[in-house]
């Protein structure tokens, strides 16, 4: 699967996004090793703290399913769902990433629906804390 192909899942994802109080609405694609994509959207709340982010719900979805190897994410977003410029995974979203991907492993940051950014998670979370540090 090509980086756009993944980018327009996001953005597809990104259309189901529930976000009827900040109107940032998210889509994250997560690709594992075997061609398995789990989708995310960003979930608020009216109590605020139980809000979730996007790239969580795709990564949560796979491992739930089972699955822990994975490729890269795309990630796109915007307010309104207008995407202008890149909507970079929040810090929390990154520690969950880092819990089971490598510091190698790819993120495709949207900037409209046609352009992206490639970066890896060690551009994102250096010196991170991984499960490495506590094993
Ligand atoms: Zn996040």
């Amino acid at each position: 699967m090509t980086d756009k192909e993944l980018l327009n899942i996001a953005i597809n994802a990104m259309e189901k996004s529930y976000s009827p109080y900040s109107d940032c609405k998210v889509g994250a694609a997560l690709l594992c090793e075997n061609g398995k994509v789990f989708t995310g959207t960003n979930i608020e709340n009216a109590a605020f703290s139980p809000t979730i982010c996007a790239e969580r719900v795709a990564v949560f979805k796979a491992i739930s399913d089972g699955e822990k190897k994975f490729s890269k994410i795309a990630v796109v977003g915007g307010k309104n769902g207008v995407i202008n410029g890149i909507f970079a995974p929040c810090g929390v979203c990154r520690q969950v990433l880092r819990e089971f991907c490598k510091d190698d492993f790819q993120i495709i940051l949207g900037e409209s629906k046609e352009e992206y950014k490639v970066v890896t998670l060690n551009d994102l979370l250096p010196l991170s804390f991984s499960p490495d540090d506590v094993r």
